[in-house]
């Protein structure tokens, strides 16, 4: 629905705000944008609707390249939320909810009519159209701003930092009510956050930007269990790396309470031993920060791209990392292989990781 073709933005004076993005999405994702501040979010966002053209490659919805649509097109297709929620002040509610109507040359009766369906989808009664925006409270206001994105039923919704000039309570129950709206109406939402819980809690699909680089596109699910890289982990933060992968907890308390000895020629059947009885996927024996020796069940990775978990009789040691590779990037790389965790034991066969 949504495709990103090599698209580079570079800004007068050569800064590279957006450097060769390439991502497709689909009808009725939810993608949330996330990166530090200066990363590019924006940027990107006003690409999309052509309010910043791109320096390179192509962004194109429904197979069409942007840059074939009129803005009357684009309106009719994309709505925006932008950073600073700004409704008019001097519009009623329904003034401001119809904004894109009028300019789509809607008749007064209707676009009265689908401001009322629309106040409807977030609970406000049909006496706010005539209200002014001071009158509203910041999460009303709020709302409005979104159901001004809309208003034209567009399929492609555009929201830059929507709520987050709100307080936290407010934030918590729009977020909520969006997700669902979002839900019912099967709305594509690009979302650009740079909270990851609110990523987390509204993305299908979740974008990590770094310096104009895209750094990870993937669920939340797997961005917790297999980050990226450091960057990556350390945005999404450690404690939310642990909760996330809770068997890591439970392995270790299995494998602290047998004692395990792995060392010279029976090293590998002594791992075949624990992964078969722990039902463990894969084991690294490592010294210090290097890896020394690793073992990965070969069938189950197989079989779990089947959907399968058993652990099979047959392990193989299919080491594919080098001897003396660092632990962390080992590590990483084997969870990226499909698996769930990677019990770490050192030469004295403790497990450390
Ligand atoms: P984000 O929304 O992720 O905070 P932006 O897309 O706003 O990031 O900005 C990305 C980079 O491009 C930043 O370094 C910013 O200073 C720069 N930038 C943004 N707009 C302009 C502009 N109009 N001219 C020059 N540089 C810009
Ligand atoms: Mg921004």
């Amino acid at each position: 629905m949504l495709k990103f073709d090599h698209v580079s933005k570079v800004y007068k004076g050569g800064k590279r705000a957006v450097n060769n993005l390439t991502l497709e999405f689909e009808q009725g994702e939810f993608i949330c944008f996330i990166g530090p501040s200066g990363c590019g979010k924006t940027t990107t966002m006003k690409m999309i609707n052509r309010l910043i053209e791109p320096s390179e490659g192509g962004i194109y919805i429904n197979g069409e390249n942007i840059m074939d649509k009129d803005q009357v097109q684009l309106r009719r297709e994309i709505g925006y939320v932008i950073q600073q929620i700004g409704l008019f002040p001097h519009m009623t509610i329904q003034e401001n909810i119809a904004l894109v109507l009028k300019l789509l040359k809607w008749p007064e009766e209707k676009r009265r009519a689908r401001a009322l369906e629309l106040l409807d989808l977030v609970d406000l009664t049909p006496d706010y159209l005539e209200k002014y925006p001071h009158e509203l409270s910041g999460g009303q206001q709020q709302r409005i701003g979104v159901l001004r994105a809309l208003a034209a039923d567009q399929s492609l919704i555009l929201m830059d930092e929507p709520f987050g000039a709100l307080d936290p309570i407010t934030r918590d129950s729009l977020q909520e009510e969006f997700k669902k709206l979002q839900k019912k109406l099967g709305k594509t939402i690009v979302f650009v956050t740079h909270d990851m819980d609110e990523a987390l809690k509204l993305a299908d699909r979740i974008v990590i930007m770094r310096d104009g680089e895209l750094v990870q596109c993937d669920t939340p699910d797997e961005i917790l269990r297999n980050p990226a890289d450091e960057f990556v982990e350390e945005f999404i933060g450690k404690d939310r790396l642990v909760q996330a992968r809770p068997n890591i907890q439970t392995v270790e308390q299995i494998m602290n309470s047998t004692p395990i000895t792995i060392t010279g020629d029976r090293s590998l059947s002594e791992a075949i031993q624990i992964m078969k009885q722990k039902r463990v996927d894969s084991l690294l024996v490592v010294d210090d920060q290097r890896v020394l020796q690793g073992y990965i069940d070969v069938e189950l990775i197989d079989q779990k791209r089947k959907k399968a978990n058993l652990v099979s009789d047959i392990v193989t040691p299919a080491f594919t990392v080098e001897q003396g590779t660092l632990v962390r990037d080992t590590v990483r790389k084997i969870l990226k292989n499909g698996m769930k965790y990677v019990p770490v034991v050192d030469q004295e066969q403790r497990l450390i990781g």
